[in-house]
């Protein structure tokens, strides 16, 4: 190739084929948001409500996908080692602040491999008990757990999951250890809390207010400070004397480090969009969820936040002592 080809071949190429890692008219092909719990849960939910928007400003197909395990942390690995070019992304919650100090050998680093886009928002928890079984409120299910803590069965979505965590919190507080038993997400456990399979499952608000409403379950308490307007008849644990308890499921958008800025971009602006819907508000409030102030909706309030929940949680989970290989 001579020097006049060359200039040439290498002007056309600057021109017209897009830089390896750039956005170029970012997005031009379907968009994948990893939920790392199985389908129809909580995360799920977000998830779905989150890709209808998405799909709405990039005219883009948008799809959920389901990878579930270890308490949330496979997916989260899958998008930690996934290509980062802006095509899979990831909705996981606290989950990704109390895993560092829950797992002895987590494959990935929440500060170091993945790049934060924004805070989506809070959901509160109710803690559940299979419909049958004979307590009504606090006052009666303690002294029940105390009497039956050998047969009675506490359900989780599996280590680091926020049923987990609550669950945690819950045996911590009133001082009794119950058996557990993970799912891969709370959508399972709670059809096993539906049919009696199980006795208790903390879960959010998301997978919970329809099943209370219907009279499925029996609604102990809410983990948010104040009750919630959507299930009013429900106290709060921390008004039945479980002070301290209360447990806000804060959710992150994340993306593979190194996705080009363009295409962060266009998800921090997809994510904002959203939040300011007003479909979006009114179907998460039906189950008292709250989006996040827009200052939270951005890469460096996820950062900071994940961070001190981060050191926030390390030495609570020491302390409790619950680790995985
Ligand atoms: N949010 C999880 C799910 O979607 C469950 C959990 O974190 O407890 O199943």
């Amino acid at each position: 190739m001579n020097w006049k080809t060359f200039a040439r071949w290498a002007g056309l190429a600057a021109c017209c084929i897009p830089a390896v890692g750039s956005a170029q008219g970012y997005p031009i092909r379907p968009v994948s948001i990893v939920v790392p719990f199985a389908a129809g849960g909580p995360t799920d939910t977000m998830a779905r409500l989150l890709a209808q928007q998405f799909q709405g400003v990039f005219k883009q197909t948008v799809v959920v996908e389901n990878v579930p395990g270890a308490g949330g942390t496979i997916g989260v690995n899958r998008i930690a080692r996934a290509t980062p070019d802006g095509y899979s992304v990831l909705l996981m919650h606290i989950g990704m602040a109390t895993a560092p100090a829950l797992y002895k050998r987590l494959p990935f680093d929440p500060l170091k491999d993945l790049e934060p886009i924004g805070q989506v928002a809070d959901v509160p928890m109710t803690l559940l008990t299979r419909g049958n079984l004979p307590v009504n409120g606090l006052k009666d299910l303690v002294p029940y757990l105390k009497a039956n803590r050998d047969k009675v069965t506490l359900a989780n979505a599996g280590l680091g999951a926020a049923s987990h965590l609550c669950g945690l919190l819950f045996m911590s507080t009133i001082g009794i250890d119950l058996a557990t038993v993970p799912y891969k997400g709370t959508a399972p456990a709670m059809n096993d809390l539906l049919s009696g399979q199980i006795d208790l499952l903390c879960d959010q608000t998301s997978n919970t207010v329809g099943q209370i409403k219907a009279g499925k379950v029996r609604a102990i308490g809410v983990t948010s400070p104040r009750r919630l307007a959507q299930i009013p008849d429900v106290p709060t644990l921390a008004e039945q004397g479980l002070s301290g308890f209360e447990l806000n499921v804060w959710h992150g958008l994340y993306a593979p480090r190194g996705t080009p800025a363009a295409a962060l971009d266009r998800l921090n602006g997809a994510l904002n969009a959203t939040l300011k819907d007003a479909t979006f508000n009114a179907r998460i409030a039906e189950f008292g969820a709250v989006a996040v102030a827009p200052t939270l909706a951005t890469p460096e309030g996820l950062r900071s936040h994940l961070a001190r929940e981060i050191a926030l949680w390390g030495p609570i989970i020491a302390k409790a002592g619950v680790f995985a290989d």
